[in-house]
């Protein structure tokens, strides 16, 4: 049989991209963040405690291109970057439809997830300033994983706090993070003046995502040569993830794909972001009329059940106020099992964008995830992160309704992670002890 020319779309190494998209520079009417004390526009001084003079330039950067450092290209390469986009062809037929499905590949990472992107960029500017030791938070565990992995690369110690939940559950997380050579807390933990009051009015928690970042945030901003790590939600993280959507334009180019649709999950956004930013800003200079869509969970639904309103990234109010969708910043969710998709905010950018009606956004029920992704993993062989299945939950509806309509439209979905490391997840499915997104698990 031969093999279509689209089944799968490579690119050299050389074609990893040369500089970072910026959507600031072209998306208007954007609310700065402010500092709670003096409920005025962030100036950089405000952010000193906690990041380096480099991350706090591109954080408030509004220009529409920032080169990539050689030295960051040339690792995306171990990070196996170009990822590739490949077609869906044995999910098409299944599911009988006239639509075309194709996703990409941010799995094949050694990471398993596309958050090595922000990582290494975010390792080597701290190494640049001089920075010794970064803190920084994890709920499933994907982001402290890659934080530890990259830190070796540039000489860095790494301190996470994984919310307790995760970490009682996801016990080989930590194993990765220790085999990195990293030190790992459960959070809230006694390892700080916040997390010693959370233990103290809530002894059983579980955690959130909020609170370890409040703990992350304080040890950093209590020592000069310790900074802070976000994998999600400001402006720097969406900008590094952009190489995932400058790199599908340019496959989706040399295949001559037309895409009707654009699909991500959005936990903080950033692979959303990363995957899409790159052609909104292509629709708003009216270049293409991709419509792109954002699926979230019903668990933690900010888009399609949140405010949009000034409100903290933290649960213990040290971040700036960020002008987002959220769901209040002491908002703890039920314990699905996307990890990644347990936030309380979304990014001031995604937000923005579907406030002015460039992206819209659906959201599902756990259970529906994991159907979907028990499709993928028997019609295409790969086992979707529990995160990623929501985007191919979005991607196959989309297929289905196309469908009904009997119109050829082509969507394009980002298979931000593997799920290799949530077969628990899996487990619970096929064995019907799945809880609803509801309730705990
Ligand atoms: C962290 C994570 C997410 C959610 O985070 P975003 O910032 O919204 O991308 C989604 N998928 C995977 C595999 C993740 O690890």
């Amino acid at each position: 049989m031969t093999i279509p020319r689209d089944a799968r779309v490579d690119l050299p190494p050389e074609h990893i991209p040369k500089r970072w998209y910026n959507l600031v520079a072209d998306i208007p009417g954007l609310k700065p963040p402010l500092n709670p004390a003096t409920m005025k526009p962030l100036c950089p001084e405000d952010m000193e405690p906690i990041f380096c003079k480099d991350i706090i330039r591109q954080e408030m950067s509004a220009e529409r291109y920032i080169d990539i450092p050689e030295e960051v290209r040339d690792n995306y390469i171990y990070l196996n970057r170009p990822a590739p986009l490949q077609r869906a062809y044995r999910l098409e037929r299944y599911l009988k439809t006239p639509a075309k499905i194709y996703f990409k590949r941010e799995d094949m990472s050694p990471l398993g997830s596309h958050k090595g992107n922000t990582a290494l960029a975010q390792a080597y500017y701290n190494a640049e300033c001089g920075v010794k030791n970064l803190t920084t938070e994890t709920g499933a565990g994907q982001w402290g994983t890659a934080l530890a992995m990259v830190c070796n690369l540039f000489d860095i110690d790494c301190t996470v706090f994984m919310v307790r939940g995760s970490y009682d559950q996801k016990p080989l997380r930590k194993t990765i993070i220790h085999t990195y050579g990293s030190t790992v807390h459960a959070s809230p933990s006694p390892m700080t003046a916040y997390g010693r009051k959370v233990l103290k009015e809530h002894p059983g928690t579980s955690g959130s995502l909020g609170i370890a970042i409040s703990e992350a945030c304080e040890m950093a901003a209590g020592d000069p040569e310790c900074c802070y790590s976000l994998g999600s939600v400001l402006n720097h993280v969406m900008l590094h993830q952009t190489v995932i959507g400058q790199e599908t334009m340019e496959q989706m180019e040399a295949a001559e794909i037309d895409p009707d649709y654009m699909v991500a999950c959005v936990g903080g956004g950033s692979n959303f972001a990363g995957f899409t930013f790159p052609m909104i800003g292509e629709r708003i200079r009216g270049k293409t009329d991709c419509e792109f869509v954002a699926v979230e969970p019903e668990a933690a639904p900010s888009l399609t059940g949140g405010e949009f309103r000034y409100d903290f990234g933290d649960a213990g109010g040290m971040t700036p106020l960020l002008m987002m969708y959220t769901l209040g910043s002491d908002f703890i969710p039920s314990g699905i099992h996307a990890g990644g998709l347990r936030y309380h905010g979304m990014s001031p950018l995604v937000s923005a964008a579907y406030d002015q009606k460039f992206v819209s956004a659906r959201s599902y029920d756990q259970t529906e995830t994991f159907e979907a992704g028990v499709l993928m993993a028997r019609t295409e062989g790969i086992i979707p992160a529990p995160e990623s299945c929501h985007a191919l939950k979005g991607a196959i509806d989309l297929a289905l309704e196309a469908k009904r309509a009997n119109e050829e439209k082509t969507i394009v979905f980002c298979l931000s992670g593997h799920g290799l490391l949530d077969l628990y997840g899996y487990d619970q499915y096929l064995t019907g002890t799945l809880p609803s997104s509801a309730r705990e698990c």
